[in-house]
C-alpha cells in the first residue's frame, strides 16, 4: 500500500476526534485555541518495546494508547486528540497496520469513558529499513485548578494505589517461561492480558484533578517502587510503604509459586502496570473514598 492509501484507509477505518477545526487531511492539524495544554509522547520500538511473538498488531495498538492516556491521566488531565507517527518496518504487512489501527481504536474505545473527547487528528507515515517505530503524541486538558505534578507530596499524606500492581510482570514472565496455557495456574489469563492489554486509569486521573485531591501524582510504568521514588525526590520526601495494603490475586501468588520467582519482584519493581500512585493529606481521604464508591474503582 503506497503511503497516501494507507492514510486515506486509516482515516476511513477511525473515528475522527470531534470538536477539531481540522483533523487529518491538510497540512497540519488545527484545534481549539487554548484548550489543550498537556503533551505526552510515547514511543514503541519492535524488539525493544514489543515483540511479535507474544503480541498482536491489535495489541501493540491498543498498548500504545493505554500508555500515553495513562500519562494524561497521571497529570489529572482529560485526554485529547493524538497524532501517530509510523515507521513501518519489513515485519508490519497492511493487513498488520490495519489491526494496529483497530486495536488503538479498540483501547480508546474500551479505555476512555463516556464524555471525554480524544481521537486521532493526524500523524506522519514512513518507512523504516529495520524494525518498526510506532510514535504516539497525546494531547490532554490539564483540570481548571491546574495539573497535578509530582512535586506536590508533604508529610502526613497518605499514598493511594489505583490500579493493579504486578499483574503485567507477572503475565509476561508467564510468557515468556514457555509453560503452555492448559498448564497455567486459574486466573493466569488475567495476568497476560494485563501485559498485553494494560488498562490505564483514565477517569480515575481526572477525577483527582477535576476534584483537587491529589497532592502529587504519577503513574506506575516502569515499577512501583521506582516511580514512587520519582515522585519522592520531586517532593523532597520520604515513605514507608506497608505492603501488606496491596491488593495480591490468587492468580497472581499462584504463578509466583509455579515460576519460583517472588511475588514482590513483580508487585514492586515490574513493569507496565499503568496503576496510578497519587499521594493524598488526611483530610481528603474521606472524599476520596465516597468517589471511589460512587464511580466504582478500588483504591488501596
Ligand atoms: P505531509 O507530506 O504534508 O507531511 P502527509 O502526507 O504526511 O503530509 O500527511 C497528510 C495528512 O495525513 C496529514 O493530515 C497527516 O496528519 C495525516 N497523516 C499522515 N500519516 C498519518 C498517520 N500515521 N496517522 C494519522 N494521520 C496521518
Ligand atoms: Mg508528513
Amino acid at each position: 500500500m503506497k503511503e497516501f492509501d494507507l492514510i486515506r484507509v486509516l482515516a476511513a477505518r477511525t473515528k475522527p476526534m470531534e470538536g477539531l477545526q481540522q483533523g487529518i487531511g491538510d497540512d497540519a492539524a488545527v484545534l481549539e485555541p487554548g484548550r489543550f495544554d498537556l503533551v505526552t509522547v510515547d514511543t514503541m520500538v519492535e524488539g525493544v518495546h514489543f515483540r511479535r511473538a507474544w503480541s498482536t498488531p491489535r495489541d501493540i495498538g491498543w498498548k500504545l494508547i493505554a500508555v500515553n492516556l495513562s500519562d494524561i491521566a497521571a497529570m489529572g488531565g482529560a485526554p485529547g486528540p493524538y497524532f501517530l507517527a509510523l515507521s513501518v518496518g519489513d515485519s508490519l504487512c497492511e493487513a498488520d497496520i490495519l489491526a494496529l489501527i483497530d486495536g488503538m481504536q479498540e483501547a480508546t474505545a474500551a479505555l476512555v469513558p463516556e464524555g471525554f473527547e480524544t481521537g486521532l487528528a493526524g500523524g506522519d507515515t514512513t518507512r523504516s529499513p529495520g524494525p518498526s517505530v510506532l510514535t504516539l503524541t497525546l494531547l490532554g486538558e490539564s483540570p481548571p485548578n491546574g495539573a497535578i505534578r509530582r512535586s506536590g507530596a508533604r508529610p502526613g499524606d497518605r499514598i493511594v494505589l489505583i490500579g493493579d500492581l504486578g499483574w503485567a510482570a507477572a503475565g509476561l514472565a508467564l510468557l515468556d517461561s514457555g509453560l503452555p496455557p492448559e498448564a497455567w495456574p486459574s486466573g493466569a489469563q488475567h495476568l497476560v492480558a494485563a501485559h498485553r492489554r494494560p488498562h490505564a486509569q483514565v477517569l480515575q486521573g481526572a477525577l483527582l484533578g477535576l476534584h483537587g485531591l491529589a497532592s502529587a501524582l504519577i503513574d506506575v510504568s516502569d515499577g512501583c517502587v521506582h516511580d514512587l521514588r520519582h515522585l519522592l525526590e520531586g517532593s523532597h520526601v520520604g515513605a514507608r510503604l506497608n505492603t501488606a495494603h496491596i491488593p495480591v490475586p490468587d492468580a497472581l501468588r499462584a504463578t509466583s509459586r509455579a515460576l519460583g520467582v517472588s511475588l514482590w519482584d513483580w508487585v514492586l519493581a515490574g513493569g507496565d502496570d499503568y496503576a496510578l500512585l497519587a499521594t493524598v493529606s488526611p483530610e481528603h481521604m474521606g472524599q476520596l473514598w465516597q468517589l471511589a464508591r460512587e464511580y466504582d474503582f478500588t483504591i488501596s
